[in-house]
């Protein structure tokens, strides 16, 4: 007897610079111009509550609640919430997938934003497991350095072989027939041994 409430996931997945802040914010603001009542979160590296904002490549900003863990963000959603935003969902823990399952369950439309893949072109954190289980997804798509083709991939050109490497100075958005296999220098990440070689000039 209860009726359709309205609660689903969708997920914006892509590389970097391929506008997800971006498209998340447009979302997010047509529900705040609705008169919805939407709460924002993004992930924090330390465990201490901040708000802050997220911010997209052409300065739109919209206010957020920085978390540490899923937990935590479950735990901040306010009553009456109709809308769930959250930026940078790859850096959450794997909890995070049933977090918004919950409140999707619970009514809430729950839009969230993350890196599809790492610079190794590997599935990233609970980001499988999100497009997995929601509704809608977008694929966004920034423009390949080299050729101008849509670019999928986040090509790592600086840094070491950590999986996560802050700034985007360290990448370039690449297409499937531009991406290389990074290597890092010597200097970087001496203990890292690739099986497939790059060229020297294609480490930058
Ligand atoms: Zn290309």
């Amino acid at each position: 007897m209860d009726g359709y409430r309205g609660g689903w996931i969708e997920i914006i997945a892509g590389g970097m610079f391929s506008g997800k802040s971006e498209e998340l914010i447009r979302r997010l603001r047509r529900s705040v111009i609705a008169r919805q009542r939407v709460q924002v979160f993004k992930p924090v590296i330390d465990d201490r509550f901040a708000t802050e904002e997220i911010v997209s490549r052409d300065e739109r900003r919209l206010k957020a609640l920085a978390v540490a863990t899923s937990e935590q963000l479950l735990a901040k959603v306010e009553i009456g919430v109709q809308v769930v935003g959250i930026d940078e969902i790859q850096f959450f823990d794997d909890g995070v997938v049933d977090v918004c399952m919950q409140l999707a369950d619970a009514g809430i439309r729950v839009i969230a934003a993350g890196l599809d893949q790492d610079y190794m072109r590997r599935p990233f954190g609970p980001m499988p497991a999100l497009l997995a289980v929601a509704e809608d997804v977008s694929k966004v798509h920034a423009v390949c350095v080299r050729c101008r083709g849509a670019a999928h991939y986040s090509q790592r050109v600086a840094g070491g072989n950590a999986q996560v490497e802050v700034g985007d100075s360290s990448y370039e958005a690449r297409c499937r027939s531009c991406y290389e296999i990074y290597t890092a220098a010597a200097d970087e990440d001496a203990a890292v041994q690739l099986t497939m070689p790059q060229p020297a000039e294609a480490v930058r």
